[in-house]
């Protein structure tokens, strides 16, 4: 007995059917004696839907208007789920993201949560109600509506753990927990028993979207328990904590990231602060740089190359081309049919050869390598996108098969 924060993502609640599934893992939950707050995801596909009703009116519509449109797919979802409770004779409620005090950042479409309110879910707790919040959305300074951006809904039942001090928070999707790799990519991949905050967090921000990123930050910092878990099934899923003892495993988890796009300056001046005259300029607009590589000069040239998120693309290339004359270089050239191919293990730190084990599994698939960055617990290569798929299966076999 105690407080159990849940939460149901889009696919768990995409029909009545799933919806009425839900309520009844959430009452049972609370008649075994718990308290019982739950974060809740858009049905199905309505976040992409809304997204693209949206975009057919105004392809360049206000952040702040795209939020206030996207936060209504939760609201959907939360009033359908408390309705459903409500049938099964359970004292419930529904809250907005607002009614249950979650204060964000300005940042629209990515906002940060900044506090949670706890007064109103407080009380509707202690009138041992069953609380169902809107995942994905909160309050910003100026009580415009915010999101947390994609994914989002994982971070908002984090934060009501920490903020609430649950006992435990219970991520409930589509598959039976965190797996070595994508499950629908790969035919082998299998679900790890347990997971380090460090290692789920490479894995999230390096495109293992069973996780929010933000939501296992989250959980490092208030040290919150997490389970992941398919809310179609009652199998025990991935506990995701301070693991000490590391199983033996030198790869944890592979992941693809498809939303990437490369550009590459050609003939670049090969003069000493050219590198950080582009990387400075870029970075003032607010554009994150991930992959960096710069050849060797010749003939008092160079390549540079790098990648951005794909959104980024278009800035990126208006940037270079306006500032041409003082960066001088010859021209630019740029691909968005490039993925990024990750590996993940705490292991990697004590085991030399594990890049070039990876490099093996796809020079075997024949996998052309295009960039390479290696860091303490991560080796991510970007390749081809039409061999990304062949490459995280190669990859994942070769390290992760037995
Ligand atoms: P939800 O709607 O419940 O939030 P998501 O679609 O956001 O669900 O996340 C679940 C999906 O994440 C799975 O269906 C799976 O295809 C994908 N996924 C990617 N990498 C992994 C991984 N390493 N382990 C489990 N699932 C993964
Ligand atoms: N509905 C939002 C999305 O599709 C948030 C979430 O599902 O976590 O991204
Ligand atoms: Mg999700």
């Amino acid at each position: 007995m105690g407080l159990v924060v849940q939460k149901y993502g889009g696919t768990s609640v995409k029909d009545a059917e799933r919806v009425m599934n839900v309520a009844k893992r959430i009452t049972d939950t609370y008649k075994a004696g718990n308290d019982v707050v739950v974060a809740v995801s858009a049905q199905g596909d309505t976040t992409d839907d809304l997204i693209a009703k949206g975009m057919e009116i105004n392809p360049n519509a206000s952040k702040r208007e795209m939020d206030m449109l996207l936060s209504t797919g939760e609201q959907i979802s939360i009033s359908l789920l408390a309705m459903a409770i409500e049938k099964l004779g359970f004292p419930v409620i529904s809250l907005t993201g607002w009614q249950a005090g979650f204060k964000t950042d300005t940042h629209y479409g990515a906002a940060r949560i900044k506090r949670i309110d706890t007064e109103r879910l407080r009380s509707e707790l202690d009138k041992r109600r069953i609380v169902i919040v809107a995942g994905f959305q909160g309050l910003d300074k100026y009580d415009d509506i915010t999101t947390l951006g994609r994914g989002g809904s994982d971070t908002s039942a984090v934060a009501l753990a920490a903020a609430l001090h649950a006992d435990v928070c219970e991520i409930y999707t589509d598959v039976d927990g965190v797996y070595t790799t994508d499950p629908r990519i790969c035919k082998t991949a299998y679900k790890l028993d347990d997971i380090s905050y460090d290692e789920m967090l490479e894995l999230a921000s390096l495109g293992a979207n069973v996780l929010h990123n933000r939501s296992v930050e989250m959980a490092k910092k208030y040290n919150v328990k997490l389970s992941v878990r398919s809310s179609l099934n009652n199998n025990e899923g991935t506990y995701v904590k301070e693991v000490d003892q590391v199983e033996k495993m030198v790869v944890r988890g592979v992941t693809r990231d498809n939303d990437v796009a490369r550009i590459a300056l050609c003939g670049v001046e090969d003069t000493p602060g050219k590198a950080f005259v582009i990387f400075r300029m870029i970075a003032k607009n607010g554009i994150s740089v991930d992959l960096i590589i710069q050849s060797i000069g010749s003939n008092g040239k160079k390549d540079i190359s790098f990648t951005v998120a794909e959104a980024e693309l278009e800035k990126t290339l208006e940037l270079l081309e306006e500032n041409k004359s003082t960066i001088k270089y010859n021209e630019i050239k740029w691909t968005k049919d490039v993925s990024k191919v990750s590996i993940v293990g705490a292991g990697m730190v004590n085991n030399s050869g594990v890049a070039a084990t990876m490099f093996e599994a796809l020079y075997d698939a024949h996998i052309n390598i295009n960039m390479i960055a290696t860091s303490e617990i991560k080796i991510s290569v970007l390749v081809d996108r039409k061999d990304a798929e062949r490459a995280v299966v190669a990859i994942h076999d070769k390290f992760l098969l037995n």
